[in-house]
């Protein structure tokens, strides 16, 4: 009954078990060139003869054909927001449009060295101080810089800027405040950044309780490390008074801003009293992101925290030239080599005027709905701790579903059968068995109703036929792997004798 159901994972059993990964015999050619017809130094003429090799062990022999089709059958073993919904709580996997692919392959963009002279890169500072333009515009801040490359590298960046700000004014102080709902790149950015960290016990509504944090903010405390929406997907509706507190004690509020895809266009954390903030942008900017990089994490601060930016920042000279001025004593340095990562800013742009600002501010509007749309959907299928709203994503849990034995991660691990990337799991850590999905703006009423049906239909088989979810995923080319074993000792390259 299930296989009937299993339409989209299908593509990954195609091909049956039989296939060989191993392509190569001896003797295959891959290529076929002319006789070099430029004059040959032997390799001895260049080299010690020590140092050559006579043979390369396991260089496989295959036809170019061979090639292509390997990497080819490889990419369809894999899941890609290309190919449907992907509700990686937390992690905005949007569709990237292909024409930000475009503009970013520009060959003037994509092959510009950073070395060239700035008279002859000022389309591409533009470029830069455009993006840092609407990003200023966008979340309210007043300055922004571009360098880090990733949400994490702009969290240790903001948070070294507190550092420097608070030790000019005298000290630096001792603790960061942080809700234990927290994304854990915020207590190792705090824990880096030379801090020791606090945890703040959330509430009952799963938000910093203001009674709370006002006992814990003492005049050690550098700074309040939030995310807003936090990470159950609910909006901080103290904040104000939150930032009043930490504020009132001399304190610094840090916006961790990967969640923005809930407030673009919407309102700006600038406004709220935010002091230092980063973006995504290979999240809510819609830049491609997995595989671990290239990301962009832009940190935006307010006035008085512009002199401690990563140097170098992009000014305008008296003659309308754009360049970057490396004098910034104040500065904590530099956190990415040249100007961070370019590709990035140009995806990021043409989305940004792609859309404007009503488009940007519809994109939230959209995000929001779909997540309500599965809320509301899935509400009693699955448990909902938090009763709060939700904004751009939504938790549940795996308790109704734990009576039958059947866990979060069987879960997870069915909705492959069913053709869909699984959400983020086991987090936020204060929801036990955690279920976490971000459908995103760019996803249709049929692909989500498409999805409603699977976690539906696998509420059903928990029931009705729990081993069938636990032995699950049972469509794909490899089963349960051992994620912790795969991240501690990497097998990076195969050989034929592992097989
Ligand atoms: C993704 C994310 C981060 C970290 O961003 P990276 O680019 O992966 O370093 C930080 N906080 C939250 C809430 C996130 O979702």
């Amino acid at each position: 009954m299930a296989s009937e159901k299993i339409t989209k994972a299908s593509t990954h059993v195609s091909q049956d078990e039989g296939l060989l990964f191993e392509r190569s015999a001896a003797g295959k050619w891959g290529v076929a060139l002319p006789d070099c017809d430029v004059p040959r130094v032997s390799p001895e003429q260049l080299l010690d003869r020590k140092l050559l090799r006579e043979t390369i062990e396991d260089f496989p022999e295959v036809t170019e054909v061979d090639v292509v089709r390997h990497f080819t059958r490889l990419s369809t073993w894999n899941y890609a927001i290309d190919l449907g919904l992907y509700p990686l709580g937390s992690c905005t996997m949007k569709y990237n449009p292909k024409i930000n692919e475009n503009v970013a392959r520009i060959p003037g963009l994509a092959h510009s060295h950073p070395y060239l002279p700035y008279s002859l890169v000022q389309g591409n500072l533009k470029i830069q101080h455009l993006l840092m333009e609407c990003l200023k515009e966008i979340t309210g801040m007043d300055a922004v810089s571009l360098q880090p490359a990733a949400g994490a590298q702009g969290e240790l960046t903001g948070i070294l800027m507190i550092r420097a700000f608070l030790e000019s004014k005298g000290n630096p102080r001792t603790y960061i405040l942080i809700p234990d709902s927290a994304h854990g790149t915020n207590p190792s950015s705090a824990a880096i950044a030379g801090y020791q960290v606090k945890n703040l016990k959330s509430g009952e509504r799963g938000c910093i309780d203001p009674a709370v944090l006002r006992t814990a903010m003492t005049d050690d405390v550098a700074a309040l490390m939030l995310t807003n929406p936090n990470t159950l997907g609910v909006y901080e509706s103290d904040l104000v008074e939150i930032i009043e507190i930490v504020h009132s004690r001399g304190g610094l509020v840090y916006m961790d801003g990967a969640n923005m895809n809930a407030l673009v266009g919407i309102t700006k954390p600038g406004n709220m009293g935010v002091d230092v903030m980063h973006l995504n942008l290979h999240k809510t900017f819609s830049t491609p992101h997995g595989g671990g990089g290239p990301g962009s994490g832009p940190v935006a601060v307010k006035t008085p925290l512009e002199p401690f930016l990563p140097t170098p920042v992009l000014e305008k000279n008296e003659e309308g030239l754009l360049l970057y001025n490396f004098n910034r004593p104040q500065s904590v340095g530099r956190v990415r080599s040249f100007y961070g990562n370019f590709g990035m800013h140009v995806r990021a742009l043409a989305y940004t005027l792609a859309n404007g600002p009503d488009g940007l501010r519809q994109t939230t509007e959209d995000a929001v709905l779909n997540a309500n749309y599965i809320r509301s959907k899935l509400q009693g299928v699955y448990d909902l701790p938090y009763s709060s709203p939700s904004l751009h994503e939504v938790v549940f849990s795996d308790k109704l579903q734990s009576k039958f034995g059947v866990s979060t991660m069987d879960i997870a691990k069915r909705l492959i059968d069913y053709g869909f990337h699984p959400p983020t799991v086991y987090f936020p850590l204060i929801v036990h068995g955690a279920l976490m999905i971000e459908p995103t703006e760019s996803e249709s009423l049929d692909e989500l109703d498409e999805f409603v049906h699977a976690m539906q239909s696998i509420a059903e088989e928990c029931e009705q036929n729990p081993e069938l979810v636990k032995g699950a995923p049972h469509h794909t080319r490899v089963r349960r792997l051992d994620e912790v074993g795969a991240a501690r000792h990497p097998i990076l390259r195969w050989k034929p004798d592992s097989k």
